[in-house]
């Protein structure tokens, strides 16, 4: 089976998430194309990532002339605009990517997510707050 793992990536919303993770798939080598719909995140992160672009997600006609029906991997990393998230990730499934992930902000919105047909559901905060336990009791070799 071909390994897909350096195929691109599409990351949409590049608040303090989605920008890191699309910093760090570049620094990887991995091919990234990175969508916010406010120019200032955009503009911050143009000389870092090759393919960038102000766009809506939301908007199925975007998605497809940005060429993201032919990405095998696909993270919607918006939070607080719960519905924007939600849309974005539903346009994403019907255009049938093959691993989408999502982060969500509450139990609720990682649910929805999950029954909509996301892959993936990450919660960033209370993953992190898990790692973080395990490292302040000691744990370190867990991860
Ligand atoms: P973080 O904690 O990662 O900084 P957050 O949870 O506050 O982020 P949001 O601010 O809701 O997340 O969203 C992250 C990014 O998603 C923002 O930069 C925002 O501009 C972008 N975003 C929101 N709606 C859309 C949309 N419809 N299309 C593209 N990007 C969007």
């Amino acid at each position: 089976m071909a390994d897909r793992n350096n195929d691109p990536v599409v990351v949409i919303g590049l608040g303090r998430f989605g920008s890191a993770l699309a910093l760090e798939l570049a620094r990887r080598g991995t091919e990234v194309l990175a969508l916010d719909n406010d120019p200032r995140h955009v503009q911050r992160l143009a000389g870092e990532i090759t393919h960038i672009a102000t766009a809506d997600a939301t908007d199925m006609a975007t998605l497809r002339q940005l060429g993201v029906p032919d990405f095998y991997r696909a993270v919607v990393a918006i939070g607080s605009d719960i519905e924007a998230s939600i849309l974005t990730a539903s346009l994403l499934v019907e255009l049938e990517i093959d691993h989408i992930w999502a982060k969500a902000v509450s139990k609720q919105h990682g649910r929805i997510l999950d029954r909509i047909g996301v892959h993936h559901v990450v919660f960033p905060e209370h993953d992190m707050g898990e790692r973080v336990a395990h490292l302040v009791s000691g744990r370190m070799l867990d991860y």
